[in-house]
């Protein structure tokens, strides 16, 4: 069968966009790599992703919202959040967020003076699990008619004349008359496809890790900035360590010993952990694709960007991708408009 849009990967980004187009008459195939939909990094703690006004916008305009609300990490009416979601959740003085690390609280924001934003009862920010949002997502899809395999990998994008052969895993090779890469900062897709990902290279290494300690009391909640990185700490047990000092780039998780001796040095404090549970890595490298289409090909989310997770961005820019190319892309699908409407994807972007 041939699909009007094959997409790579059912991380938030490919599937709400899967929503997008199927929702505007286009079949749609997502093809993702990992065999399950869960993963302890999508769940709390270290799964915690914050969204912003423009995507909790998009989700109400599509009656989303109410479904991604009844998931949300901290509901309005239930004062203590879930044991080691982010301490700025737990603050008597409830934080709105930080811009570059630098905090704010939430009853300095005032939304009214946002005066380009459109009047809208929507909020402007809510905390998620990411695995609960890419299922409120894939549900849609599904009973839109989104056909998702998982388990089966992109491994090679051949581009014809009129359609695009992608080359998988499990499932030989699915056509496509568009092929879009969401498929994540390490984009199969866009590694195939002949972009390029410009920007610059990690200057340092951080950590994000689900530990048990001996004495919480030892650390300081909440972000600290020391002589030798960043020290983000989330009683009982949840960590965030920016290793200025270690060199960069690196994605080996840590183990317990060398966990110890990280957090010792990052944060000057002697305290000892007793057991790490999960541990993962991440960097401050951030590129760019330098364009989002390739003929027949489109980039969206972490695969056309990535930058530090710190600014908590990439998800939220992800999904504001989607809303730009979905409508786009199905309405030249459709032929109710050139291909040159796909270019004002990435200029708008
Ligand atoms: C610790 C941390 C905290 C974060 N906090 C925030 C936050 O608060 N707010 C925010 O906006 N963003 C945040 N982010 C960033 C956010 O998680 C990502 O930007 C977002 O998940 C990107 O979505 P995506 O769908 O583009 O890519 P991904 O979520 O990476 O999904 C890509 C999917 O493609 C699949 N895939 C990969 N290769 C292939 C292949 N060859 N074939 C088929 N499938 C493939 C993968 O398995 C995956 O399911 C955070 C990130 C981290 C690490």
């Amino acid at each position: 069968m041939l699909y009007d849009v094959v997409i790579a990967g059912a991380g938030p980004v490919g599937l709400f966009l899967s929503c997008e187009l199927a929702q505007a008459g286009c079949s749609v195939r997502v093809l993702e790599q990992a065999e399950s939909a869960e993963s302890p990094l999508k769940r709390l703690p270290l799964g915690l992703r914050g969204l912003n006004a423009p995507t909790l916008e998009a989700l109400d305009r599509r009656g989303l919202l109410d479904a991604v609300a009844a998931a949300q990490v901290l509901k309005p009416d239930k004062g203590t959040p879930p044991p080691g979601t982010a301490h700025w959740l737990a603050q008597p003085r409830p934080l709105g967020g930080h811009f570059a690390g630098i905090p704010f609280a939430l009853d300095n924001v005032d939304s009214g003076r946002w005066n380009w934003r459109v009047p809208t009862p929507v909020g402007t920010q809510m905390a998620i699990e990411l695995q609960a949002l890419e299922a409120v997502l894939t549900e849609r899809a599904l009973g839109l008619g989104v056909h998702i395999d998982r388990g089966c990998a992109v491994q090679a994008v051949q581009v014809e004349e009129a359609q695009v052969a992608v080359q998988t895993t499990t499932h030989g090779t699915v056509h496509g008359r568009w092929l879009v890469g969401c498929d994540g900062a390490r984009s199969t897709v866009r590694k195939q496809s002949g972009f390029s990902f410009e920007g610059t290279d990690p200057e340092f290494t951080g950590h994000s890790l689900l530990i048990e300690l001996e004495d919480p009391s030892m650390l300081t909640p909440g972000r600290q900035y020391t002589a030798h990185g960043m020290c983000n700490f989330n009683p009982p047990g949840v960590l965030a360590l920016a290793d200025f000092d270690g060199g960069a780039g690196h994605r080996t998780a840590l183990d317990l010993p060398s966990a110890q001796a990280l957090l010792r040095r990052v944060s000057g404090r002697n305290a000892t952990i007793t057991a790490l549970h999960l541990a993962t890595t991440w960097t401050d490298a951030a590129r760019q694709a330098s364009a989002y289409r390739n003929g027949r090909v489109l980039l969206a989310g972490d695969a056309a960007h990535m930058h530090s997770p710190l600014g908590g961005q990439g998800l939220n820019l992800g999904i504001g991708d989607a809303m730009n190319l979905g409508w786009k892309l199905a309405a030249v699908v459709r032929g109710d408009a050139g291909e040159a409407l796909l270019d004002s994807y990435q200029a708008e972007r």
